[in-house]
Order: C-alpha cells, then structure tokens, then sequence
C-alpha cells in the first residue's frame, strides 16, 4: 500500500456547506411548498456580459479555422491579457506593476493553495478569525500545522480576530511572522481594510521580511475611492507582496474559470541556510511546471472586461450586486439590526440579535422566513454571533426575502 499524505486526515471533513445542506434538505423534506430563497452560498448569479460573450464566440471561430487556430499557450497567459491587467489594473493606478509579473491561471482559490508549494514548513503564519477556510485548509494539507483543536483551528497558526470591537480590522500580532494572509474586501465579513491599516501591515511584513498573501478576488466591489484595490498602492509593497485577482466575483467567471496572481520580481524569500532567492523565479518554475494555461476562449473573453463596452457592462451588473446590498442592509438595519459591510463588499455581515448563536438564526431564518444564510462560526470561532448574507441574486428574491424577514422573523 502507498503511504498517504497523513495530513490530509488532520482536517475537519468538510464542515460548514454539508452542514447548511442537510438542514436545508431536511426542512424541505418537511415543508414542500416553502419557497427556499438561498443567500448562503458566493456564487455569482447574474449572466455573463455581452461583450465577453462576443469575445469568447470570436475566439470559437479562430479555433475552428486552421490559420487561426491556437495549440498551448504561455503557460503564464497570453501577452494581450497579461498587458491589460497590467496596464488597467495597476499601472493606471499608480502600482509599478509589469505585465511578466501577472501569472494568468484558473482560479484564485487553486492558486492561494498551491503559493505554499514554493515556501517552506518553517514559517509562522498569520490568518485573519473569521477567515476564508482555503487559507488554513491548505496549510494543514501541506503539513505547516498541527491538528485542529475543539475550535477547529488549526495549531501552530497565529489567529488574529476580526470583529465589531476593532471594526474589523485584524491587529498586528504580536511576535514575527513569515507569512501573512488578507482579504480585502473581506470574505465573510464584508468589510475592507483602509490605507492606514494596509500601510501597518506592509510596515510590519518588511519589518520582518515577511511575505503577505492579499486576496482581493472583491476588488471591483469597492465604491468608496480611499480604500485601497491592490496592495501596490501602498509603497514597499513590491518587496512584501503577492496579490491574487480574479474574473470569478468581477465578471461572473465562476464557471469559466480565470484568475491571476501577482509576483513581484522584488519580492525576496531566504533559503534554509539563509541566501536570498527570488520568489518570482519559483513561481514561475511552478507555473510552468504544474500548470499548461487557462483557454484561449476564456482568456479574450476576459480580456474583453478591459474595454470601455466591456467595463461599462460589469460595472452594471456589479453596481446591481451592491443594490441589493444595500437593500439587505436598509432593510436589516430599519429592524434595528446590527450590520457591517455590504458597503463595498458584496457580503452583509450580520450580529445576531442578543444571545443567539449563529446556527441558531440559521434554524430561525430557515424556519420563519425560509432564507438560508452563512452561519458565521463556520468561518471562525470569532464568527460566532455573526451571520453572512450575500448580495449575489435577483432584485426579485432579496426583496422576497427581506420582506419575509420584516414579517415573519422571531427572534
Ligand atoms: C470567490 C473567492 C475567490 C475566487 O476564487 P476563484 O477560484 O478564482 O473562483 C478567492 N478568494 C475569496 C476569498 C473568494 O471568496
């Protein structure tokens, strides 16, 4: 027998949607009529564009005629996506960002994974409670921790709270860190991370010569022009940073499947007896190595989101997202609810009225109303008391729901 990867069984088995399923399968079991509104899940719910649409049929048409037709690719993503992400996405705003620093993949979530493969088992890594649960999981796949403990945190990683007592802004914790991981626009909380508090992050990870992982797969939902949308805008970032975008949450991609993360060749990383070595060069080594580039079909359809037609129409359907946001988070607020984010996140993060726990509303939601959210303890022992619901559907079922909320919740 092959000895296995005994990592793996340090994990939780797949917890918080099985959990939310089973529920939602039994009381549908119960109440066949009810009319389920689901907010739970970060999918998106809205079509693609029709200037992605006609990029990507065009696309269709040079793969079917043999002088047009395209094999492999650059397994880093075509030059004409590369350069616009450059150019659009951070050298218009003033991030000293070069094309060649931009690797196009398939996916935000498989490339915060696989960026452990190029460190090593050593480090002390920082998570945000709540958190995205990929950031841990995969540390503890890749054997940087030790098991989960009764609150189902992993040991060995360094958990810093987020939650309404510091406005959701995680504190600099206190001792060194190799690794850091932000999410700005937060998921689950919905919130971001100003200027100033980016500005003591990234002081802190070149004091320490740390490298921060900053997921900003929310970028585009950020309105309000003083919070930073790529950590480049803050100076020394170059040297202490790598950004992960992606086409899921700003152009629907989520079932196309188009990401990139960013390498700065700044950005510095030490051997075990203490050299420096680029981590670009690895990246690029593993990239190559591990991964043969997303579609030609896929990458000019996401090309086609840096076209003045093609901006102007995800800009609408994301400015319909955060409508809804702000529906949920009117509506809430008029029942005297507290609630955070939905502001330039498409997530409302919601305190649960007095002692409730998060599961609790969950059944109360659920058997009230009929909605089904997030519990927030399934992000974090500091979730507990919170909820998240998302602004990804129709007008049509965020009014339903936040009209059943209004009439039918009792908590
Ligand atoms: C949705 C999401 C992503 C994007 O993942 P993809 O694999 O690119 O679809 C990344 N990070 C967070 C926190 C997300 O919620």
């Amino acid at each position: 027998m092959p000895q296995i990867n005994d990592n793996y069984l340090k994990l939780k088995a797949g917890y918080l949607f099985p959990e939310i399923g089973r529920r939602v399968k039994a009381f549908a079991a119960e109440h066949p009529a009810a009319k389920i509104i689901r907010m739970g899940i970060g999918d998106v719910t809205e079509p693609l564009v029709p200037a992605i649409i006609a990029a990507m049929h065009k696309a269709v048409d040079e793969m079917a005629n043999r002088a047009t037709f395209k094999g492999y690719g650059d397994e880093q993503g075509y030059a004409f996506l590369r350069e616009a992400v450059a150019k659009h996405d951070f050298q218009s705003r003033g991030c000293d960002i070069a094309a060649d620093e931009v690797f196009i993949s398939d996916g935000s979530k498989c490339d915060t994974g696989n960026i452990l493969d190029i460190f090593g088992h050593e480090n002390r890594i920082v998570v945000t409670d709540p958190v995205y649960p990929v950031y841990v999981d995969t540390n503890v796949m890749a054997g940087n921790t030790g098991p989960l403990n009764e609150r189902g945190e992993a040991q060995g990683l360094v958990y810093v709270p987020m939650t309404a007592e510091n406005n959701f802004t995680p504190a600099i914790p206190a001792g060194k860190a190799d690794i850091i991981y932000l999410c700005s626009p937060n998921n689950p909380t919905g919130s971001t991370l100003s200027r100033e508090a980016l500005t003591k992050w990234v002081a802190y990870a070149r004091e320490n010569n740390a490298v921060i992982f900053f997921d900003a797969a929310y970028e585009a939902y950020i309105s309000d022009p003083t919070i930073p949308r790529s950590i480049y805008e803050i100076p020394g970032a170059r040297e202490c940073a790598i950004e992960f975008r992606s086409f899921s949450k700003t152009a629907g991609f989520t079932g196309v499947r188009c990401a990139f993360t960013v390498v700065p060749k700044t950005l510095k990383g030490r051997t075990k007896t203490g050299e420096e070595v680029e981590v670009y060069k690895l990246w690029n080594r593993r990239h190559t190595t591990k991964f043969n580039g997303v579609s030609y079909i896929t990458q000019a359809g996401a090309a086609a989101i840096y076209t003045q037609e093609g901006r102007q129409q995800i800009n609408a359907t994301i400015a319909h997202y955060m409508t809804n946001a702000k529906i949920i988070r009117e509506s809430l607020t008029a029942l005297n609810m507290k609630v955070y984010g939905g502001a330039n996140a498409p997530y409302v993060w919601l305190k649960t009225p007095g002692q409730t726990t998060s599961w609790q509303f969950f059944d109360q939601l659920l058997s009230h109303c009929h909605v089904v959210g997030t519990p927030g303890s399934g992000f974090g022992a500091a979730g507990e008391g919170y909820f998240r619901l998302s602004a990804f559907n129709s007008r049509e079922n965020v009014n339903e729901a936040m009209k059943r909320i209004k009439e039918q919740l009792k908590v």
